[in-house]
């Protein structure tokens, strides 16, 4: 009798407590959904204000494996998302870096080397399953068309699964993927507008990417102010010429003198492949120092590195590799990138 009075008793006991630890968990749960349903507004509103530029070096990445996401920029401009390139790691990075996904514009890919569109299929397919409800362009040069239909293609299962498990309420086909705009440029080194609205430009022009082409940069304007995205490309008098002012100007660069002991080293180990692939990548990329000299005489304010070879791990390398190099011909701010940097550009 007494042993079942204990049984009983525990059993009450156990009963509470789990009773008030599920009480317990809902809370957690309901302010967890909570706080980061409010963070994630309130990082939306901050980015989507129309009294400021902000953009976001979501990757800073190259090929080469780092710890790096690979390339794709963020520009938040008068309330308008755009994104530049977009290579591997970058749909979860905007993600993790609390993005407003579901509001992107437009995408714009500099060219058809994998870092630079990679994840592109998963920024399309991930606004629209968080809840994009406009239709997504992706915008480059010849190629894109290609490139953005064989990614819709892949991802034609993906999209029938998502709308018939959740419902056309929840995963609207009519928003679902992206379309291809595609341009052509001139081969004088003229720009052309290739996008515009409510006052915002995004003209394009050609770098020099040889033997790839075609290989485009971007110049994004609004209000007075200019960032301009180099894209993949060797010391380029074009590139130079369109970044003339420019508030920011947001380019790859090489430590090409690392470069060719890295590819003196793989000759000296008799591994011919690799020797091959460094002296090759020489000839397509701009040295810091050739960035530096580039930004100074196009009176560029703030220069801004990414997408660096070889990567600089730590405040040494990042110096000798890098800053030091560019700090003796470029006299104007200077950032050297990394995942998640934020520049904010004030709108007089
Ligand atoms: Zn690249």
């Amino acid at each position: 009798m007494k042993f079942l009075k204990t049984f009983l008793l525990l059993q009450v006991i156990v009963g509470c407590i789990l009773f008030h630890l599920s009480c317990s968990w809902d809370s957690v749960v309901l302010n967890r959904v909570k706080s980061s349903l409010k963070f994630k507004e309130d990082t939306a509103k901050e980015l989507l204000d129309k009294d400021r530029i902000t953009v976001i070096l979501i990757g800073v990445g190259t090929p080469i494996p780092s710890d790096n996401i690979q390339n794709s920029t963020a520009v938040f401009v008068n309330g308008q998302f755009l994104v530049f390139d977009s290579g591997d790691g970058v749909a979860m990075a905007m993600e993790k870096q609390h993005l407003p996904v579901t509001e992107i514009n437009g995408i714009f890919i500099t060219y058809f080397h994998s870092d630079h569109f990679a994840d592109l299929g998963e920024v399309i397919d991930r606004s629209w399953l968080l809840g994009r409800r406009n239709h997504l362009t992706v915008y480059g040069p010849k190629g894109t068309s290609e490139l953005v239909n064989g990614f819709l293609k892949s991802y034609k299962l993906e999209y029938g699964y998502r709308t018939k498990h959740h419902g056309e309420n929840v995963m609207p086909t009519q928003w679902k993927g992206a379309e291809a705009n595609e341009f052509t440029l001139k081969p004088d080194g003229s720009s052309k507008i290739v996008y515009e609205k409510d006052g915002v430009v995004v003209r394009s022009f050609n770098v020099n990417h040889e033997p790839v082409e075609p290989a485009v940069g971007y110049r994004i304007e609004f209000k007075g102010k200019s960032i301009v995205i180099s894209g993949d490309t060797a010391d380029s008098e074009n590139l130079g010429k369109h970044s003339l002012g420019a508030d920011l100007l947001i380019s790859e660069a090489m430590n090409k003198s690392l470069v060719a002991k890295i590819e003196k080293a793989y000759e000296f180990l008799g591994i011919e492949r690799f020797r091959k692939i460094m002296k090759d990548i020489q000839l397509y990329h701009i040295d810091i120092s050739e960035l530096g000299r580039l930004a100074e005489k196009a009176k560029v304010k703030t220069l801004v590195v990414t997408h660096m070879i070889p990567v600089a791990k730590g405040f040494f390398q990042i110096k000798s590799f890098y800053k030091d190099p560019v700090r003796q011909e470029f006299h104007g701010d200077l950032i050297i990138g990394e995942d998640g940097k934020k520049i904010v550009l004030p709108l007089e």
